[in-house]
């Protein structure tokens, strides 16, 4: 989608700070991007999004009020007090038409009367945040904690609202504790591998957020999930830090090259039947998405929006501003705590409204859907290239332009990798070929074409990803076992497991003449122990330091043999091995 009026760029989609919301999104699909941004909605109080808002509201102002008084009866009471605000009939007359939640015109009396629904989803969505912990006893330090300007990740200029900051005791020292609520759910292990793990990089970019506000990095972050009543502790290691931050320097760029440029790229995938451009979208389209029948209303049409389709060639628009790339030098670590802790005081930068502001089409009539269509203004500010219309954006002959770049449209095919150095996985969203993280990945589906060309198997998509796929969940699991949760494909120890795994497919030969799914099943389970073991075990090795010496072979003889006579010494007990550890190697922890 291109944008040809400046002035919409510059007021609507342009941010003068990277939220973590608008990080994220820049890793997406950007027409739908800018689409929710520019297009007007009408407000629905039962749309998911705003339940979660009322919901984290009531919240706010519960743990806002006295420690010995938050409790469930005064959960009640002010999702009571939120309740007659949203239902007021002051709010009444400032919808547009009247409408009510399904979009159909009502009565106040009959619109009054889903106060009673409302209520009960607040309490669904709310409510179970008492199974996560005791209010009274949480001490919090700041509700909705402003850091606009601060600048994070090597010079990124950030800003948000952090839920929550509560104070606790670690190590006998009181500490920041970040807390973040969310209303909809936990995503799986599957889907944390698959899709990134978007909660986890917000709590690290508040955490950075914190450091250069407060002076002072918080010790934890969570997420509570108050629907489901349960919290996860997101990982805070400098290596997860380091992601988070590449991450975010790489959304800032994104963003000031599409902002720039006046081109928004499409992106097909999964969550296209629930985005409300999905009638108007020509890649869409192409690639047979259609809106959810799960939606209450059908989203608009192109023409119902006036957003026009034009040729490839047509000029677009970009911001009047110059564009400002995030610093470019990669840092470390260990320099990127240094340039937080020295950073000067940046100047106060404007919030950034993350909601659609002002309708620019004010005067057009509204449509029964939920993006109000406007009518078509006499030069179209935005519009879908044509070529859009007639293929994939991200298919052959691509005119789109996935990384907001300004290619030129028509002949160019976009790369699927970027060249970088070793220790970027990824620059502008594309697999770096030089990285840590491509070795690792294109040396698995090497490892599995060898395998079922040696096996007499056909060699094509299907039998390569099913077994990457599985080779991929062994190194996963183990590596997630001994990381605390963390994964990544440029990780050290990602390395070592992998050759761990040679040698479990070496000694545990891989179930070929199965002839049902649960022999693989099997296998899996069983090379996950059998590399872990590899890797954990060595820890004993390394403990063990120049001290070790090999004085009973018992366990090598025949099953069933007995060993011969008393070994001539004992082997080292744990503590002994402690003790007798050279001075210069350290003792690490060791798995029970
Ligand atoms: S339908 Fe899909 S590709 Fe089209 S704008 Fe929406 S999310 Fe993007």
């Amino acid at each position: 989608m291109i944008v040809t009026d400046p002035n919409l760029i510059d007021k609507r989609l342009r941010r003068s700070a990277l939220s973590a919301s608008t990080s994220k999104s820049m890793r997406g699909c950007l027409v739908r991007w800018a689409g929710e941004k520019l297009l007007p909605r009408v407000s629905d109080p039962f749309a998911v999004s705003e339940l979660g808002t009322s919901t984290h509201a009531v919240l706010e102002d519960l743990y806002n009020a006295n420690a010995p008084t938050r409790t469930t009866d005064l959960f009640a009471e002010l999702r009571d007090e939120h309740s007659k605000k949203q239902w007021s009939l002051e709010r009444y007359q400032s919808l547009p038409d009247n409408l009510g939640p399904e979009g159909v015109p009502v009565e106040f009396n009959e619109w009054v009367k889903n106060q009673d629904r409302w209520k009960s989803e607040v309490d669904r969505l709310g409510l179970r945040t008492f199974e996560i912990e005791d209010p009274r006893e949480t001490v919090v330090y700041k509700t909705e904690l402003p850091f606009d300007g601060v600048t994070i990740a090597g010079g990124v200029p950030a800003m948000g609202y952090i839920d929550r900051v509560d104070i606790e005791i670690v190590r006998g020292e009181e500490r920041f504790v970040v807390v973040d609520l969310k209303t909809g759910k936990q995503k799986s292990a599957f889907d944390l591998n698959r899709y990134g793990d978007d909660h986890g990089d917000q709590i690290r970019i508040y955490y950075d957020a914190i450091r250069a506000l407060l002076g002072v990095a918080p010790a934890a972050g969570r997420i509570h999930y108050t629907q489901f009543g349960t919290s996860r502790e997101i990982p805070l290691t400098e290596l997860a830090l380091e992601k988070t931050r590449k991450d975010f320097r790489a959304a800032w760029d994104i963003h000031n090259r599409v902002t720039e440029n006046g081109r928004f790229p499409a992106k097909t995938g999964p969550l296209c039947g629930w985005c409300p451009l999905v009638n108007a979208c020509p890649a869409a389209a192409a690639a047979g998405k259609k809106a959810s029948d799960k939606l209450d209303t059908p989203p608009a049409t192109a023409v119902a929006l006036g957003i026009p389709t034009v040729r490839t060639d047509a000029i677009a628009m970009g911001s009047k501003e110059p564009y400002a790339p995030a610093p470019a030098p990669l840092v470390t670590a260990a320099t990127a705590a240094r340039s937080i802790a020295a950073a000067p005081a940046s100047p106060p930068v404007a919030p950034t409204a993350e909601v659609a502001p002002a309708d620019p089409f004010a005067a057009s009539a509204p449509a029964p859907a939920p993006i109000v269509a406007p009518a078509p203004a006499v030069a179209p500010v935005i519009a879908f290239p044509v070529a859009a219309a007639q293929g994939a954006a991200h298919g052959a002959g691509d005119n789109a332009d996935p990384n907001g770049t300004g290619t030129p449209t028509v002949t160019n095919e976009q790369p699927l990798f970027s060249e970088g150095k070793p220790w970027e996985p990824t620059i502008n969203g594309r697999l770096n070929g030089a990285s840590y993280s491509a070795m690792g990945v294109i040396g698995l589906t090497q490892v599995a074409g060898e395998l079922l060309v040696e096996a007499g198997r056909p060699l094509n998509g299907q039998t390569l990803d099913q077994l990457t796929d599985l080779l991929a969940e062994v190194i996963v699991t183990v590596q997630k076992s001994v990381r605390n949760g963390d994964f990544d494909w440029d990780a050290g120890i990602n390395t070592r497991i992998r050759g761990a795994l040679r040698t479990t497919i070496e000694t545990l030969p891989l179930p070929w003449d199965a002839t049902t799914e649960d022999a693989w099943v099997e296998w899996k389970a069983k090379a996950i122990k059998r590399t872990r073991v590899f890797v954990v075990r060595a820890i004993r090795l390394y403990n063990l330091g120049d001290t070790v010496t090999a004085t009973s072979f018992s366990a090598l003889l025949p099953v069933g043999v007995a060993a011969s006579a008393p070994v001539a010494a004992p082997v080292a007990s744990p503590s002994v091995v402690a003790a007798a550890t050279p001075i210069g190697v350290p003792r690490v922890a060791q798995p029970a």
